[in-house]
C-alpha cells in the first residue's frame, strides 16, 4: 500500500493539467483543479483528490484541536435524515436550500444542510438537570443545500464539508462564557491557517434575534460587502448595517476611516436561544426545582469553504503557494538530470533520510519528465519547500522557498532544520 505521508509522484493518483478548466471562474477552482487538487462532478460538487483530500484533513484537524481544546466532544451524526425532525422545527417548509428525498416507498428525507435537528433529539438522552451543562458537541460532514447559484469553486458547494458545533447551557451566563470561549478559539483556528479572519457583527437570520458573529476574510471571490477598519479588528456586512459608509471614520477605534471590500464568510457562531430545545421539548430540572429549557449556540465553519479562500488568498501566477500548516507535502524534491545515476541515488537517499525524521515529502522521481516541467509543477502544487538534486548540487541540496525568489544550497541537515523550522 503506498503511504500518504511519504509520496512517489510517480505513484500518486494526481494529474496536472497543462491547460486551466475553461469554466473557472475564481483562482481557488482553476488552481485546485489545475494543480490536481479536486476534480469537478458538475456545479458545486467537488472530488478531493490525494492532495486535496490531505489539505481538507489537515484543516478538519486544526478545526478538531481548537473545539477540543474548549470542550468539544466529537460524534459523527448522519446525513440522510427522516422528514419528521425537520417538520416538527418548520424547517421542512421553510428552509429553502433543503434537499428533500423520496425513497421508492414514498418516504420523504431530508439531507443534512445543517445538524440542529439531529443533535437536540440526541441532547435529550443525557441532558436532565443543570449540572448535565455547558454541553458541546460537534462534527465534521457533509452538509447538502440546494443553493440557486453554485460558484467560486469549492466556496460555495451543493455539496460541502462543514464543521458545526452545538452547545447546550442552563443559563445565560453559561452561555455567554462558552460563547465567548468559542469566539476566541474561531480565532485561533483561522490564525493557524494563516488567514485574518475578522469577527463580524450579524444579525442572526432566520435562527435568532440575538446578536450573531460572522468571521469575514476579506477576498474578492468573497460574496459578502464589507465595511472594514485596517487599524483595528472592525468588519461589517453592508447588508446587515446601514449606519457606516465607505470614508466615514472607524466607530470603534477612531484611527482610520472606513474601506469596503468583498469578504467571504468561513464561519459564524449563533445564539440559537430556545428555539430548538423547545421544538424539541429538551428540558432540565434546575437548581431551584423548575423545569427550564436548555439555551443553545451553535458554531460553523466551513472547512471546504476555508480552503478555497486559502487558495484564493495564497497564490501567485505560477500556482498555489501553501501556509505549511495545511500544505499537502512540506517539501517538494525534485530529481533533475535523472540520467546521472548519482543523481538518482542521492535524491533517493535524502527522500528516505526526510520521511525516516518525520518530514512529508512529495518525491518527484520521474526520469521521463525534464526540469522545467518537475519544478513548474512544484510551484502549481504550491508545497512550502522546494528541494532539488540535480548533477550540479553534488552531496548538498538545492533549497527554495515557495514564497521566495532566491535558492541556496544546503546540506541534508539544514534541509530538516528549514523542514521543521516552518511547521513549529
Ligand atoms: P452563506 O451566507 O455564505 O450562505 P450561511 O450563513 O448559509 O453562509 P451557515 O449555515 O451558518 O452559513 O454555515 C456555516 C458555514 O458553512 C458558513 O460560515 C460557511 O463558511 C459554510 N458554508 C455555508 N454555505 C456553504 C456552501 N454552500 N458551500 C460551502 N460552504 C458553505
Ligand atoms: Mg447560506
Amino acid at each position: 500500500m503506498v503511504k500518504c505521508s511519504d509520496m512517489k509522484y510517480s505513484k500518486m493518483f494526481v494529474k496536472t493539467l497543462k491547460t486551466p478548466p475553461a469554466a473557472a471562474d475564481t483562482a481557488n477552482h482553476r488552481l485546485l483543479v489545475q494543480a490536481g487538487f479536486v476534480r469537478q462532478v458538475m456545479a458545486g460538487v467537488y472530488t478531493y483528490l490525494p492532495l486535496g483530500l490531505k489539505v481538507l484533513q489537515k484543516i478538519s484537524n486544526i478545526v478538531r484541536e481548537e473545539m477540543d481544546s474548549i470542550g468539544g466532544q466529537e460524534v459523527l451524526m448522519p446525513i440522510l435524515h427522516p422528514s419528521s425532525i425537520w417538520k416538527q422545527t418548520g424547517g421542512w417548509d421553510k428552509i429553502d436550500v433543503l434537499f428533500k428525498v423520496k425513497s421508492r416507498t414514498d418516504r420523504d428525507y431530508a439531507l443534512a444542510q445543517s445538524n440542529e435537528e439531529t443533535v437536540t433529539p440526541l441532547a435529550k438522552e443525557w441532558i436532565h438537570s443543570a449540572k448535565d451543562m455547558p454541553l458541546a458537541i460537534y462534527h465534521i460532514n457533509s452538509k447538502f443545500r440546494d443553493e440557486l447559484r453554485s460558484k467560486s469553486g469549492i466556496m460555495r458547494g451543493r455539496e460541502f464539508l462543514m464543521k458545526d458545533m452545538y452547545s447546550f447551557h442552563a443559563n445565560q451566563d453559561d452561555f455567554d462564557t462558552f460563547y465567548t470561549a468559542a469566539k476566541a478559539a474561531y480565532l485561533r483556528v483561522f490564525k493557524r491557517l494563516g488567514l485574518v479572519a475578522k469577527a463580524t457583527e450579524a444579525s442572526g437570520g432566520a435562527f435568532t434575534e440575538k446578536v450573531s458573529y460572522e468571521f469575514e476574510v476579506l477576498t474578492d471571490a468573497g460574496e459578502a460587502p464589507v465595511l472594514y477598519c485596517d487599524s483595528c479588528d472592525y468588519c461589517v456586512n453592508v447588508d446587515d448595517i446601514k449606519t457606516y459608509k465607505l470614508g466615514d471614520e472607524c466607530p470603534i477605534c477612531k484611527k482610520d476611516k472606513l474601506k469596503s471590500a468583498m469578504a467571504s464568510e468561513v464561519g459564524n457562531v449563533f445564539d440559537l436561544g430556545q428555539k430548538y430545545s423547545k421544538a424539541f421539548d429538551l428540558t432540565f430540572i434546575d437548581t431551584d426545582g423548575t423545569k427550564k429549557y436548555p439555551i443553545m449556540g451553535c458554531y460553523g465553519i466551513g472547512i471546504s469553504r476555508t480552503m478555497g479562500v486559502i487558495v484564493e488568498k495564497f497564490n501567485d501566477g505560477r500556482g498555489i503557494m501553501w501556509p505549511a500548516s495545511i500544505a499537502p507535502f512540506t517539501v517538494h524534491l525534485a530529481s533533475i538530470n535523472t540520467n546521472d545515476e548519482s543523481v538518482i541515488k542521492r535524491a533517493d537517499e535524502v527522500y528516505e533520510l526526510l520521511t525516516k525524521v518525520g518530514i512529508e515529502v512529495l518525491y518527484d522521481e520521474r526520469t521521463e519528465v525534464g526540469a522545467g516541467q518537475k519544478l513548474g509543477e512544484a510551484d502549481m502544487i504550491g508545497c512550502p519547500v522546494r528541494a532539488v538534486i540535480s548533477t550540479k548540487t553534488g552531496q548538498q541540496i538545492e533549497v527554495k522557498m515557495r514564497n521566495e525568489k532566491e535558492a541556496k544550497l544546503v546540506s541534508t541537515e539544514e534541509l530538516i532544520e528549514i523542514a521543521s523550522k516552518i511547521l513549529r
